[in-house]
């Protein structure tokens, strides 16, 4: 069975307060009983006394006889004469120890009478002897004669009214006691309950930090002992959800880096993959016209057919590679950033003034709308990335399409649009178009000139300045590619 802490303290409290109680209520009756026995034993000697000199008085006032014969004759009258002096019962004892005279009447003593030989025989001996019988005391003294003891008087003293007065006052102390148990149990019940209440609620903090429920306070305010193990619990439970969370996020991360580490190598096989296809196709192409070349080199018209399609495998050879190295440039975290404060309008112009041409041998129409703003960018690598997004616009537009450029400047950030009216990009190839390699129709870019690397490049750069690049979902014909960069 299972008692709370507050019952056994409460418990334990008024148990050592009766204790203390009956402990006191002893010592305290032991001294009562002694000290009425002190006060009896003087009472009694004065009695005898008094006996003495009575017994005494009538035996010289009287014939002269032997004192074994005076007090067999006289015995019976001078104790109910004692008795009647003293106001106690008086038998008188020769030297003989045999009875010669009582106060008591004939049949008048209650219960049986006690032995009396020992103490008698004490008494003759002339010394005091006490005797209890029933609820008295027997007091046996020598009783002097002319020369010596000439016998022993015996009084009786009723000891009622001191067992009385003891018996009222353990009375007195067993409903004091009884009062004191019930009492001090409730006081120290009242007193535990809080210290206890206090004591439930450390548990239950602990348990809770048990099933990883973390306390967010100290479970009790209190200026003692107590209190300074609820600051601990508390403390203890911060440093270990601390600890935990700490723990966790470490293996969060480990568990992400090791995610991107795979993705990174399954990227980086793909990109090998490609990388050695993309450049075996141009140059497939041109082994193949110089071996027609080696077999036929009086055909004219395969000359000129060859000169044409080397020179443009070559240039496509030379983009590539040169996207490759840029790339890998940035990857590697080789990136030489030259940045500085750009005007972005100023810098826009440019763009434009450069892409214009090829845009109108398409039959295309540029414009451009840009607010003043300023970033921190390299402007080489700006360049890159408009030059980048422009050609594709161009590339995937159609004969007398628009290309349009805007710039404006928010709150902390400069947001740049490139939409174009040209064939757009498929939903499903919305976040395929930043990965290395990945073209939405292979035939179309390979026609244009297209590598597949030019949106990756620009994406890197763009990261590489804070920035972001998104394609964004429109009703209208054709994509709209939106730039953000912090403005400064
Ligand atoms: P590419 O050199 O093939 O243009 P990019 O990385 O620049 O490579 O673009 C990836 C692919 O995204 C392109 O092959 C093309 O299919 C698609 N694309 C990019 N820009 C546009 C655009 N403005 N309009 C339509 N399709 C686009």
């Amino acid at each position: 069975m299972r008692f709370s802490i507050k019952l056994k303290f409460s418990l334990f409290l008024a148990l050592l307060l009766t204790l203390a109680l009956s402990v006191l209520s002893f010592l305290v009756l032991r001294g009562v009983e002694r000290n009425q026995t002190a006060q009896t034993e003087i009472y009694l000697a004065q009695h005898v006394k008094t006996v003495n000199l009575r017994v005494k008085q009538t035996y010289y006032t009287g014939v002269r006889l032997e004192p074994q014969a005076f007090l067999q004759q006289r015995g019976g009258t001078l104790a109910a004469e004692l008795a009647g002096f003293t106001g106690l019962e008086v038998t008188l004892y020769d030297a003989g120890g045999a009875q010669a005279g009582t106060s008591v009447q004939e049949g008048a003593a209650p219960g049986r009478a006690p032995d009396m030989s020992a103490a008698l025989a004490y008494a003759l001996d002339g010394k005091i002897a006490y005797q209890r019988a029933d609820r008295s005391l027997l007091y046996l003294a020598p009783l002097q004669g002319p020369d010596a003891q000439m016998g022993v008087v015996q009084l009786r003293y009723p000891l009622e009214r001191e067992q009385s007065f003891q018996r009222t006052l353990l009375k007195l102390f067993l409903t004091t006691g009884a009062a004191v148990l019930v009492l001090s149990f409730l006081i120290g019940y009242l007193y535990f309950y809080r210290a206890a209440a206090a004591i439930s609620r450390l548990k239950t903090a602990a348990e809770s930090i048990r099933r990883a429920k973390y306390i967010t306070a100290p479970p009790v305010k209190r200026r003692d002992e107590l209190g300074e193990l609820a600051d601990g619990i508390f403390y203890m439970s911060r440093e270990i959800e601390r600890s935990i969370s700490a723990k966790d996020e470490e293996q969060r991360k480990l568990q992400l880096a090791v995610t991107k580490l795979q993705a990174l190598e399954q990227q980086q096989k793909q990109y090998i993959g490609n990388i050695s296809h993309e450049f075996k196709t141009p140059l497939t192409a041109i082994k193949a016209y110089v071996d027609l070349l080696d077999m036929y080199d009086d055909d004219p018209e395969l000359l000129r057919d060859a000169k044409q399609n080397i020179a443009k495998e070559t240039e496509r050879l030379y983009q590539m590679v040169e996207k490759v190295l840029q790339l890998t440039a940035l990857e590697k975290y080789d990136f030489e950033s030259r940045a500085e404060r750009l005007e972005v309008a100023e810098a826009l112009q440019d763009v434009c003034g450069r892409m214009r041409g090829k845009a109108e041998r398409f039959g295309l129409t540029v414009t451009l709308e840009a607010e003043p703003a300023h970033i921190w960018m390299d402007p080489e690598s700006f360049m890159h990335v408009f030059v980048n997004l422009l050609d594709n616009a161009i590339k995937y537009n159609a004969p007398g399409g628009t290309i349009r450029l805007r710039c404006e400047s928010a709150e902390d950030e400069v947001r740049i649009t490139v939409s174009d009216s040209g064939i757009g990009i498929p939903a499903e190839a919305r976040d395929k178009i930043f990965e290395p390699f990945y073209t939405v129709n292979p035939d179309r870019s390979r026609q244009s000139g297209g590598t597949g690397l030019g949106l990756p490049l620009v994406r890197n750069l763009v990261e590489k300045h804070n920035g972001t690049i998104t394609l964004l979902e429109t009703e209208q014909k054709g994509s709209v590619f939106l730039l953000i960069f912090p403005s400064i």
